[in-house]
Parts: C-alpha cells; structure tokens; sequence
C-alpha cells in the first residue's frame, strides 16, 4: 500500500508555523529526534509519542559537534527518501530535516553542556559527544516546542543526560524513555549496526548475552568489581578488539556503585568495538 507523502521542512520557521497551527487547533505535539537511518527502534519511538500527543513531528540530523574528528560523521549512514516513507507508514505527521547552514549558521558560538550525569562513560570515553548532544537537543526543543519528546534508553546515559538538561534548564516538555528495540538474536538495532560485516554480525549479539548474564549474577548477589571484569573477559573472548568500558551504575545518575553486591537501583552499560564498529548496550539491574 502506498502511504501519501510526508511533508518535510527544512527552514525552523516553516517547523513553527506547522507546529503553530496544530496547538491552535488544541493538538499535543510529540517530538522524535533522530539521525536517520532509522530502524523498528526509531518506529517505535514514534508510536509512543503517538500515544502521549496527536501529532507527531520527527527530525532528522547527522549532527557534526556530537562526532569527534577521528569519528564517522562522513560515513554515517543517510538515506532520507527510505526514511520519509517509513515515518509515514509509522504515523509521523512531519520530518524536519534541517541543514548543517540552518542549525549552525555562521558565528553560531553558544556550547551547552551538563555536568555529573555526563562525566563517565560515553562523556569519558567520547570527549565534547554530549556538548554536542545536549547542544542540538536544546535548539531542537526549542525549535519544534512540543508537549513530549521521545528518546531511547538504548542511549541511557544521554536520556539521562536530556532529563537532566530539561530539568536544569526548565524546558517544559515532557521526556519519556522508550524501552530497547531487538533483533531476535537480542542485538540491539542501531543505525552502525550496518557497518557489521556478516562474521562480526554473529559475534554482536554476545554484548546483549553479556550483559543478560551480568544482570543475572548481581540479582543472585555477585559483586558489581567480579561482574564487570567477568564481562570485561567475556566479550574480549567472544572477539570485541576492544572494550570501552562494562560499568554497573546508579540508575539515576549513574554515580559509582561500591564493590560489593548491588542495593538500590542499578544500570549495567556497556561499550565495546568489533572491527571498527563501537556497539553500546544497557539493561536494568
Ligand atoms: P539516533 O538516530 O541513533 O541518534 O537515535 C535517535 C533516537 O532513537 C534516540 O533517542 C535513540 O536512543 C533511539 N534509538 C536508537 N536505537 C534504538 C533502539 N534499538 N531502541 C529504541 N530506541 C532507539
């Protein structure tokens, strides 16, 4: 069945005049930032921002301040008509997909950057990525203003990140976290995962085992210092070159945990490379 088009805006001016005339009309506005690319795990964040708003607007922008020099701003995947047709078939109402010259126009020199939930993790292990995360989403949000705004706990630490910036900075809007998307094999879907060539796609879905039984040991009492170097030693041996990081966090703001077992709330994250491709991960502890 063929869906009609989806209307796309690039100029913000053209995003607040659509946006303008739905509130008028008594509509709640549901947002979805993306990069594109998008998988069932950006479909279905869409449906839930369905469920919370009457229209849903998506963006889509490879955002160059959240790619460090050395990373694959160049190379990540883009393909914008596909994308169009899957938001329409998932209940999109319209992409905005701005330019790099209409997000950051000559002179633009305004950084915003959140502190604690950032330091570590990604924000160690990727210098100046959430500045620019926490940057664009400030300017999307202000953007397209909606009533609720969609992000995937696949990226917890930048959820938390986002809570925390909306928080600070008394944007009214409200943030609900979708849970992870899976392929059966439990491998997270992510855009990079197309950089997988098929022998390191059979090893990927070992980060998601690892982590599974990681959780497993901490609800049976094992030490968070065992667990995480058991996983570290886990998925160097299933063939990742290299591990990032296997932490065991506060689920909140993902402060240290003490050495011992697990007594609050927990997260156990994880970043991992296989070849060239750094794969993330997380799951409730
Ligand atoms: P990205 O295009 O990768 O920047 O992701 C855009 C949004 O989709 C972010 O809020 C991500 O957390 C979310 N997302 C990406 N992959 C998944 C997934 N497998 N399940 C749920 N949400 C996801």
């Amino acid at each position: 069945m063929s869906q009609s088009p989806l209307p796309v805006v690039r100029p913000v001016a053209e995003l607040r005049g659509k946006v303008r005339a739905w509130r008028a009309a008594g509509e709640r506005i549901g947002f979805v930032p993306t990069m594109g690319a998008l998988h069932e795990g950006h479909l279905s964040l869409v449906q839930l921002a369905r469920q919370h708003a009457q229209r849903v607007v998506v963006s889509i922008f490879v955002n160059p301040t959240q790619f460090a020099p050395h990373e694959d701003f160049d190379a990540y995947p883009r393909g914008e008509a596909r994308d169009a047709e899957l938001l329409a078939a998932a209940g999109c109402d319209l992409l905005f997909a701005p330019t790099v010259a209409e997000m950051y126009p000559s002179g633009f020199a305004t950084t915003v950057t959140v502190g604690g939930v950032t330091e570590p993790l990604d924000g160690a292990a990727r210098p100046g990525h959430f500045a620019g995360v926490a940057t664009v989403v400030s300017k999307l949000l202000n953007q397209c203003g909606p009533d609720v705004a969609v992000f995937g706990e696949k990226d917890y630490q930048q959820l938390q990140v986002i809570r925390r910036l909306v928080r600070d900075l008394d944007l009214p809007v409200e943030i609900v976290g979708a849970p992870t998307a899976r392929a059966p094999d439990g491998l997270a879907l992510s855009s990079r995962n197309a950089y997988l060539t098929p022998a390191e796609r059979k090893i990927a879905p070992s980060l998601a085992r690892t982590l599974g039984a990681a959780c497993a040991g901490l609800r049976a009492g094992a030490r968070v210092s065992d667990v995480e170097a058991e996983a570290v030693a886990a998925l160097t041996a299933a063939g990742f070159r290299r591990v990032d990081y296997v932490e065991v966090r506060t689920a909140e703001d993902l402060s240290r945990l003490g050495p011992g077992p697990i007594t609050s709330p927990a997260r156990i994250l994880a970043a991992a490379f296989l070849g060239k491709t750094r794969l993330i991960d997380n799951f409730a502890v």
